[in-house]
């Protein structure tokens, strides 16, 4: 079948047609990338991209908070975000009212886990947590085979974490919270640091340790909590390639042989960077089209 997926984020709206063969194959046949501007400015261009082009659903993995709860007047709205204009914005409605096929939502990290669980490395694991490292920090949470929503969503990048020894005086970038994963190792945080952005930090050990520290330390928080069978790490400061092996490293210390099973022995298949290059939210967005059929 042929479906729409939308990631929408808040720098970009990346738009693509696939051509899907149930769980097995798929085909990207067109991608297309729109700034997020206003809603008023976006949503058609949106639109119009997706009308025409005969998918049989659309699926959208958003930037949130969003509203999931199908029985909710505002399901289907992007609800609290600072993001100018997005606030109380009804994306799901938008695309019901003009396109009149199925839309299925979800939140941005749950749509990545989804296609990493449906075609990429969590194929076949019923319990696994996505975890994107960008200009914001957030995790989709799989658990018994579902996707996990509960009374939001997870908000797992606002996690309280517990300072390194040489961070004390930092001010956390979190314009809520003091010392939450996000505001300490998101990318922004980072740049804010150490004066210049991560990208250009590659040759500072110092920077890495620390930011593995911080992952490894949410990290061991979700595997206390959630037991996962996989953790998929994803985002922009995870293309520093040097952190996987110091955050499994950190996770090791941290856990201290308290969890003895085997996905504890081989951290370097439990603890993994994306699998679908930079197409698991656009195939989990696809997924979320299939799902909502
Ligand atoms: P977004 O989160 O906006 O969707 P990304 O996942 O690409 O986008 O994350 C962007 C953030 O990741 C920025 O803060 C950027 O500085 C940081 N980043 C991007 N590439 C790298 C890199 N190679 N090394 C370290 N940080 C990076
Ligand atoms: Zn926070």
């Amino acid at each position: 079948m042929k479906v729409g997926a939308l990631e929408a984020g808040g720098t970009k709206m990346v738009c693509a047609i696939v051509e899907v063969n149930g769980r097995d194959t798929w085909e990207i046949l067109d991608e297309v990338s729109i700034p997020t501007l206003s809603p008023a400015a976006t949503l058609p261009m949106l639109v119009d991209y997706f009308r025409g082009k005969e998918i049989e659903a659309l699926g959208i993995a958003c930037f949130g908070p969003i509203d999931l709860h199908k029985d909710s007047p505002t399901y289907g709205y992007i609800t609290t975000t600072p993001k100018t204009g997005w606030a109380n914005c009804n994306i799901v409605g938008a695309f019901a009212k003009e396109l009149k096929i199925p839309v299925g939502f979800d939140t941005d990290v749950n749509g990545s886990l989804l296609g990493e669980a449906t075609f990429g490395c969590a194929k076949g694991i019923a319990n696994s947590v996505y975890i994107t490292i960008g200009t914001g920090i957030g995790a989709g949470v799989m658990s018994n085979g579902k996707l996990l929503h509960g009374m939001l969503h997870p908000e797992a990048g606002h996690v309280t974490l517990k300072r390194h020894e040489k961070d004390a005086d930092f001010v956390c970038n979190c314009p809520f919270h003091d010392s939450c994963f996000e505001g300490l190792a998101a990318g922004p945080a980072i740049a804010k640091r150490w004066g210049k952005k991560g990208v250009e930090l590659s040759d500072r050990p110092e920077v890495w340790e620390m930011e593995a520290y911080y992952i490894a330390q949410a990290l061991v928080d979700y595997i206390m909590v959630l037991s996962p069978e996989k953790i998929i790490l994803g985002g922009g400061v995870m293309h520093q390639p040097q952190l996987l092996p110091l955050i499994r490293a950190e996770v090791k210390k941290q856990v201290n042989r308290y969890i003895r099973t085997s996905q504890m022995e081989h951290l370097e298949d439990y603890i993994v960077g994306a699998s679908l290059g930079d197409d698991q939210g656009i195939l989990g967005a696809c997924c979320l089209a299939m799902e909502a059929c």
